[in-house]
């Protein structure tokens, strides 16, 4: 079977390995029990060259998500960028998403992950826009989910751990065949937490509304450019505990994610958000955001690292 967007080499523990050969063994504690820290990151191709956006922040994510799992990792942000770098320049593609993983590897197989060894790939991948091409601009048709999000003091949501997604699968399979393009799940309080694999937005009368950290989301890097963004340009961004039924009243609605960058959605549960198209504060939000990518807007915040 090819494997979509599939490319030459893939860096594992330090060496170039050919993408068909990049192999673990079957007893891995990775396997069995979802041991994996990832990380999911864009390069652009912009009239400037290839760009990252916000390298080092993501480096970070899989630096304190492995705190978390008391996954010690022997690269600073700095080696970890680098690594990334030069994955990407080695496969010569010049837009991309890349997919560094940590992961228990070959040791023991008891859950005691302790024993078995911290190992790292870095997977460069071509891909395109994950919810749709038109989605960006005609908004995703989505449903609240039946499955909840992890409960607090249960999986940690902060980590981007593996583990987690099967949570997300479960969303993102309901959704599917149920003619949805994605879930939006709720926290164990029944308040408003994210997408499968996306954070989510919500405008009513002006104002932005966002969970907070504490309804079991991921702290996406696309989520605080937004806020970043929506705070510069005069808005006021609140984030806190969000009852569902906002959803169904808000103006505008939309997820952020570096896959699905600002998806805006049209419907939720069949009732239409707005006037069922992308709305102007979205719009206002995408163009800064992808205007700062392209290279056409200045990069104020510096989040762009060029290859
Ligand atoms: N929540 C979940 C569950 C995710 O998987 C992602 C994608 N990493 C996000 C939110 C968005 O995070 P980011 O903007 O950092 O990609």
């Amino acid at each position: 079977m090819d494997f979509k967007g599939k490319t030459e080499k893939i860096w594992m523990n330090g060496k170039y390995v050919d993408w068909d050969d990049a192999k673990i063994h079957i007893c891995s504690h990775v396997i069995h029990y979802g041991t994996a820290i990832f990380g999911g990151i864009r390069c652009y191709k912009t009239q400037k060259g290839s760009v990252f956006f916000r390298l080092s922040d993501h480096s970070n994510r899989l630096i304190y998500s492995c705190k978390i799992y008391r996954m010690e990792l022997k690269y600073t942000i700095e080696e970890l960028n680098n690594i990334i770098m030069d994955t990407v320049r080695i496969n010569k593609v010049d837009e991309c998403y890349i997919r560094p993983i940590i992961y228990r590897g070959y040791g023991e197989l008891g859950v005691n992950p302790f024993n078995c060894p911290i190992d790292m790939a870095i997977i460069v991948m071509k891909w395109g826009k994950y919810l749709g091409e038109e989605a960006l601009e005609n908004g995703v048709d989505v449903c609240v989910s039946s499955w909840l999000r992890m409960a607090p003091n249960t999986f940690p949501a902060m980590a981007k751990c593996g583990a987690n997604y099967m949570n997300s699968q479960l969303i993102k399979m309901e959704a599917i065949l149920n003619n949805y393009v994605e879930g939006i799940a709720l926290d164990t309080a029944g308040h408003l937490s994210e997408g499968s694999g996306e954070n989510i937005f919500l405008v009513r009368e002006g104002k932005i509304y966002t969970p907070q950290l504490s309804s079991s989301i991921l702290q996406g890097i696309t989520r605080e450019s937004v806020i970043k963004i929506a705070k510069d340009l005069g808005y006021e961004v609140i984030e806190g505990t969000i009852p569902r039924e906002m959803l169904y009243i808000a103006d505008e609605v939309f997820f952020t994610g570096t896959a699905a960058e600002i998806t805006p959605i049209r419907s939720i549960d069949k009732i239409k958000i707005g006037n069922g198209k992308r709305g102007p504060i979205t719009h206002q939000i995408q163009n800064e955001f992808f205007g700062i990518i392209n290279g056409e807007k200045e990069d104020k915040y510096g989040w762009l690292t060029y290859l």
